[in-house]
């Protein structure tokens, strides 16, 4: 694990090589953070009354370790909405060269 998922950094840590799938993730996990009495303050969340970490807390740190190069459930669905991104050019340009540059490892590596 490169970061604690209850406190993931701004920033995406070093071993990451998703740079703009965490920084979709992060802003996800930073849309839910909770109040001071545990309830999320996302408004769908809050008409629900959604406990922390509500669904999409867990959906956001699933996004950081696909981020880390883990492989966990909605992995493949966070990787297409990343490359989604780079080709609407919704996107960082520096972050977009690391992306491509880590999915043409990844296609040269097999995976
Ligand atoms: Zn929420």
């Amino acid at each position: 694990m490169f970061f604690d998922v209850d406190n993931p950094p701004d920033d995406p840590p070093s071993g990451c090589q998703h740079r703009l799938l965490w920084r979709l993730a992060r802003a996800l996990w930073d849309a839910h953070t909770p109040d001071g009495d545990g309830f999320c303050l996302a408004s769908p969340c809050r008409r629900d009354n959604h406990l922390s970490p509500c669904p999409a807390t867990r959906l956001a740190a699933e996004g950081m370790q696909t981020a880390c190069g883990e492989t966990v459930p909605t992995s493949p669905q966070w990787i297409a909405i990343t490359r989604a991104r780079i080709t609407a050019g919704e996107i960082d340009p520096v972050d977009a060269i690391a992306e491509l540059l880590w999915h043409h490892h990844q296609r040269r590596a097999g995976k």
